[in-house]
């Protein structure tokens, strides 16, 4: 029954030399402003896969992010824990963030999900995690192996790379994104935004 469980997306298979940086748990009014000026030094799009209740508290941010031509993608209302929220409610969370972002891309929190879950959001989107996991969340690593997780055994095209705009990865994302940014160009590498048609 393979057929029904729409499988997880860890990269993006036939890039030709696209790097897709991703930026979960915003918007956040100072974190995302760092991330978006970074960006754009670049000419840089990306994926912001954001938690409603945070798009709520920082619509002018949210905007912002559209505006500037990156893409929004679904990381459920609350940062919900799939293995121990009903389906029921996993999907009415889902659906809420979903009328916010609307681009049928999801990340499930903690890369936590039931196979219910993953068999009802997947009908409609398209389910991504990551191959490349900077870990900027966790204060025990330095900013230096922060980045080193990203680009230590190099980068290639169709990598799919996880950052996160909070409070929390602030301190090593300061230092390693721009790092990661200035690293994916001299390789002759570009980056571009998830979008739902890369995988239909
Ligand atoms: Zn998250």
């Amino acid at each position: 029954m393979q057929w029904a469980y729409p499988s997880l997306i860890w990269r993006v298979e036939g890039a030709s030399k696209e790097v897709f940086l991703t930026f979960d748990d915003g918007p956040h009014p100072t974190v995302t402003r760092f991330v978006l000026d970074c960006l754009a030094e670049y000419n840089a799009n990306a994926t912001f896969f954001c938690v409603g209740e945070q798009i709520e508290k920082h619509p002018t941010i949210f905007e912002e992010i559209k505006a500037a031509g990156h893409v929004v993608a679904n990381h459920t209302f609350h940062h919900v824990n799939g293995w121990k929220t009903p389906t029921d409610e996993y999907l009415k969370d889902f659906e809420a963030t979903e009328r916010l972002t609307k681009t049928k891309l999801f990340r499930p929190p903690y890369g936590k999900i039931t196979p219910s879950q993953r068999k009802r959001i997947g009908q409609e989107s398209k389910i991504v995690i990551y191959n490349k996991l900077s870990a900027d969340f966790d204060k025990n690593i330095s900013a230096e192996q922060c980045l080193q997780n990203v680009i230590g055994k190099g980068l290639v095209a169709g990598d799919i790379v996880l950052f996160h705009d909070s409070l929390k990865a602030e301190d090593r994302l300061r230092y390693a994104l721009p790092k990661t940014l200035s690293y994916i160009y001299n390789q002759g590498l570009t980056v571009a935004p998830l979008r739902y048609e890369l995988f239909s």
